[in-house]
């Protein structure tokens, strides 16, 4: 470099890719530009020329996620919502038609009547617990796509998955799944014979409530191959330090499932005695709603679920949440901390009736100890009570 100036000397200077130390983790590469070895390969299209595909971070995640799917790839999203939003546009076109479970996470929704009907795709919803042969009777030469939730968002139902799929397949319908409470691991959707395996990686993979990430997964070269058009058209990208610390939670993600799903059934038991309590809506739990369903299809139970309490006034709900201590309020969930919060202002978007007695509230079980949960939920139920009777 001797005879340059020092301008182009420090532009040139320190670059040394060949010092990359073989660790644990995959190196985090950040890169828009991908230096190609020579002419003929800039317009190469087999390998990475561009990285907003990913580097190798990742590529990392993606391989473990295939695994973790049993997909043949898995693309990566910015956010769990935009691997929904993403896989619905990669397979649906103008004058096609989609049903969605009447129980899907309410921003999908949102998306659905907002986005897919200004494009001028269908949208019709049907109820959660629907049979498969019901459903696929509602169906018309132009439904394209099924999508599914099990269990449904904030109601928890359960859908018979594997008889959905195989009779949309019989018909040429495609079926996608959120499949976020099972986090990939509690319930494989593609071995159930569903063509697109969603999950919002933001909770329990990445498991400490501070990253957003979506997944898509699937088993067909041609869906596949839907993915990543829909990815490179949209532009959509991921960075490197996201997809290595979510490949940080993805190593702990049984054992931390293990202790929070553990955890939830003992607070849920515990929750079903207490006379404010209508019923517990957690499918693991023996006796609770689709129980039966959930044996026959998950490995296990997650740490997420939901509380019919008896009619009581909003007042006592409100008093109840406040006073909690160790559960946060907040939305989202999957992460190593309790939350808590009341479901029915969302309910009101519902196209049929929840027919759930009282207040619904959701709980996130954390990695706390299970006791200290249900004391701070004992003394929450008695601030409920005192609200309640001053009315
Ligand atoms: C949180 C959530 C999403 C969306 O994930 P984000 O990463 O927050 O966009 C999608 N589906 C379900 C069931 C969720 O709970």
């Amino acid at each position: 470099m001797s005879g340059t100036s020092e301008r182009t000397r420090l532009i040139r200077a320190g670059k040394a890719p060949e010092r990359l130390s073989r660790t644990v983790g995959p190196p985090i590469q950040k890169g828009s530009t991908v230096l190609l070895p020579n002419a003929a390969a800039l317009y190469d299209e087999r390998q990475a020329t561009y990285g907003r595909a990913g580097l190798a971070a990742q590529a990392t995640l993606m391989e473990a996620l295939a695994e973790l799917e049993g997909a043949a790839a898995v693309r990566l999203f910015p956010s769990g919502l935009a691997a929904m939003t993403g896989a619905m546009l990669a397979v649906l076109k103008a004058g096609d038609e989609v049903l969605v479970t009447d129980a899907v996470y309410k921003p999908t929704r949102r998306f659905c009547d907002r986005v897919l009907s200004r494009f001028g795709i269908a949208v019709r919803y049907y109820p959660p617990r629907t049979a498969a042969g019901a459903l696929l009777a509602m169906s018309t030469p132009a439904t394209r796509l099924i999508v599914l939730e099990s269990p449904g968002s904030l109601s928890f139902e359960l859908q018979d998955v594997s008889a959905i799929a195989a009779l949309a397949r019989q018909r040429g319908v495609r079926t996608l799944i959120d499949n976020t409470w099972a986090a990939g691991l509690l319930f494989k959707p593609l071995a159930h014979g569903v063509d697109l395996s969603v999950q919002a990686l933001t909770k329990y993979v990445g498991g400490h409530s501070d990253l957003f990430m979506g997944s898509a997964a699937a088993r067909e070269p041609a869906l596949v191959k839907a993915l990543d058009q829909a990815i490179m058209d949209f532009g959509w990208s991921v960075a490197a330090e996201d997809a290595y610390q979510m490949l940080r939670g993805l190593r702990t993600l049984p054992t931390r499932l293990e202790r929070c799903g553990a955890a939830s059934l003992a607070v849920g038991a515990w929750l079903r005695e207490q006379p404010e309590v209508a019923e517990v809506l957690h499918p693991a739990l023996p006796g609770a709603p689709d129980h039966a369903l959930w044996k026959r299809d998950f490995c296990g139970p997650a740490g997420l679920f939901g509380v019919v309490l008896k009619p009581c006034p909003d007042l006592a709900v409100q008093a109840f949440l406040d006073s909690l201590t160790l559960f946060g309020l907040g939305f989202s969930w999957g992460g190593f901390e309790s939350l808590a919060l009341n479901c029915d202002p969302q309910f009101d978007v519902r196209r049929f009736a929840t027919g759930f007695e009282g207040p619904v509230l959701r709980f996130n079980i954390g990695l706390e100890d299970p006791a200290d949960l249900i004391a701070d939920l004992a003394q929450a139920l008695g601030a409920l009570r005192s609200a309640a009777a001053r009315g």
